[in-house]
């Protein structure tokens, strides 16, 4: 059997249905029209489906939105997860309100907080601990916390990044640069690498599931190795370096999207 049948007989058949939530005028959540294959449509819904997407972002109100959005933006500004006190001064929220915002988010999986409670160490794509993903930003460099989170960053900021990880099976560095404001893939090696997106979800916290089956592999061939030795018959998607984009681009774009003008 070749690699490519393997991955297609483990591959769950994607749902028909595609969710998709309106996050201000304009924005829609996914962006559906960034995905131009199956098999990233697949991958989508499929992780959607485990991150449970439709409840986590169901009644978000304006001042949790207002305090996501400024979790993500001042990330890349900062270089690590904003304090509180910093929230306050950009939101103009007093601590306390934000205090009680960032809880909201985190019980929506939007944002991690340490064990005890108060500090913010992630918001979806980044994480303050190190991770064997890293997106750089010119001088900046922040760790993304999976393969997809990594791809999709550039698109969400509207910049170009370069991401370095390696093969989760034997370690060689694998290096993607993005072009045209993080919407399109440059040159990446090596060649023959490709992304999984393994589906598993658990404790509320796709940090702690679902991030740590999507990876990069130097090839289709150590994708296998990996799945036989650590993840026997786990469900997922073998995605081309592409196609991982196109997954990335559809969740991470509208997040930080403004809404549209003309609406
Ligand atoms: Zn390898």
């Amino acid at each position: 059997m070749t690699a490519a049948e393997t991955f297609e007989t483990a591959a769950p058949a994607a749902p028909g249905r595609r969710l998709e939530i309106s996050l201000r005028p304009g924005v829609a959540f996914p962006d559906w029209p960034a995905i131009t294959s199956e098999p990233a449509a697949g991958a989508l819904v499929a992780i959607l489906e485990a991150f449970g997407a439709e409840t986590r972002w169901s009644g978000l109100g304006d001042g949790e939105d207002r305090v996501r959005r400024a979790i993500l933006e001042t990330y890349p500004r900062i270089g690590h997860a904003p304090s509180i006190d910093e929230l306050a001064l950009t939101t103009g929220f007093a601590p306390g309100q934000v205090r009680g915002l960032v809880a909201k988010l985190a019980t929506r999986d939007m944002v991690i907080l340490d064990r005890d409670g108060a500090t913010i160490t992630g918001a979806y794509p980044f994480v303050d601990r190190d991770t064997e993903h890293r997106v750089h930003l010119g001088e900046t460099v922040l760790n993304a916390m999976c393969a997809i989170d990594a791809l999709g960053t550039g698109a969400m900021l509207g910049i170009d990044v370069i991401v370095e990880s390696s093969c989760r099976s034997c370690g060689t560095p694998i290096r993607v640069q993005m072009r045209e404001k993080g919407a399109a893939l440059g040159d990446y090696a090596p060649t023959d690498a490709v992304v999984w997106t393994g589906i598993q979800y658990a404790n509320s916290c796709a940090a702690d599931s679902l991030c740590t089956v999507m990876a990069f592999f130097c090839s289709d061939q150590h994708l296998v190795t990996w799945r036989d030795a650590k993840h026997p018959g786990g469900k997922g998607f073998r995605l081309s370096m592409d196609q991982g984009l196109q997954v990335g681009k559809a969740i991470f774009t509208p997040l930080l999207a403004a809404a549209s003008a003309n609406l």
